[in-house]
């Protein structure tokens, strides 16, 4: 495995790959099970994998958790080595954004996509997003490149872009995995270090779970749905550190709020438990997420 910090490196070790068949996993680090399986996906794909590990500055907000991001270099770089990865991108932020990021050229997602949901609570978050995938793209030049289903917003904006601008790639989108609570992976889990804030962050997918009952049980309003789900979920009593963002139905493609639950409603959470703010989302007909494999948890663990 190759681990490369300049654009340069990149391209010409790319380059020299006699190769149609790239896959490509943007990651910011801090890899868990999660990636683990994003990456697995473009090995099975892909005949070549590239990974790339990068905090993006611009997709965080000012009073945002960008400088206490966890950067675990080695236990990554070790995790990437055992999943098979050929070449990891580890640019720093000068490599990237040589000129800051105050006069850039940005890349503005539709705002019927962005307005709502994380992109009201996170201005600005989504160009940010869009921004440095599309350079990424641009340098890493893959056929594939995988996205988790578990940032369901981003995958939305990533995919419109893709098509909006004509890019030659292919977004695979990968099953969200989980805890075997049912917590959906994240690197910012590392934060929930009190075994209450862990308890109350399972409440996110108890609560997908919950609309999910209601409406394979017969309930066909959101609002019904939402009010009994939050009802027999959510007690303030026990949960006080549980802080609900929204709890939205969405069409999966537009992101537009439906009224009517159908078959391929996509249910998004954000909630903040303590100072941690987590998502989750989950599709009615989706089938029973993967959890976590203990193969891949002896790989998180010797790494
Ligand atoms: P991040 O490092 O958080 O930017 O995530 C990098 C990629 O991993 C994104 O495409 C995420 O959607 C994906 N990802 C993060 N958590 C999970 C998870 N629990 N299951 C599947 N994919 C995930």
């Amino acid at each position: 495995m190759r681990v490369v910090e300049t654009i340069t490196e990149l391209r010409t070790l790319r380059n020299a790959w006699p190769t149609d068949n790239v896959a490509f996993v943007p990651t910011m680090g801090a890899l868990h099970a999660g990636h683990a399986s994003l990456i697995e996906m473009a090995r099975q794909i892909g005949s070549k994998v590239i990974v790339s590990i990068f905090v993006n500055p611009l997709q965080f907000g000012p009073k945002e958790d960008f400088k206490r991001y966890p950067r675990p270099r080695e236990n990554d770089l070790s995790l990437c080595q055992e999943l098979g990865v050929d070449l990891v991108f580890y640019p720093k932020e000068d490599e990237l954004y040589p000129n800051g990021m105050e006069i850039l050229t940005v890349i503005e997602p539709p705002p019927s996509l962005t307005l709502q949901l994380c992109g009201a609570s996170r201005p600005g978050h989504f160009t940010g997003v869009a921004t440095v995938v599309l350079k990424l793209l641009n340098i890493v030049q893959p056929d594939f490149a995988v996205f988790g289903k578990k940032d369901a917003q981003q995958l939305a904006v990533i995919q419109r872009m893709v098509n909006d601008l004509n890019l030659p790639v292919t977004i695979l989108p990968a099953p969200t995995v989980r805890e075997s609570d049912g917590l959906a992976m994240s690197s910012r889990n590392k934060y929930l270090v009190s075994a209450s804030d862990r308890q109350q962050a399972r409440l996110l997918h108890r609560l997908l779970q919950n609309v999910r009952q209601l409406y394979q049980q017969g309930m066909e309003t959101t609002q019904e749905a939402f009010a009994l789900a939050q009802e027999q979920t959510l007690d303030e009593s026990l949960y006080p550190d549980f802080q609900l963002e929204y709890l939205a139905a969405v069409h999966p493609e537009t992101f537009q709020p439906v009224e009517l639950l159908e078959p391929d409603t996509l249910i998004l959470v954000a909630a903040k438990v303590g100072q941690t703010r987590l998502i989750d989302n989950l599709a009615l007909n989706e089938a029973p997420s993967a959890t976590s494999s203990g193969d891949l948890h002896h790989l998180l663990q010797s790494g």
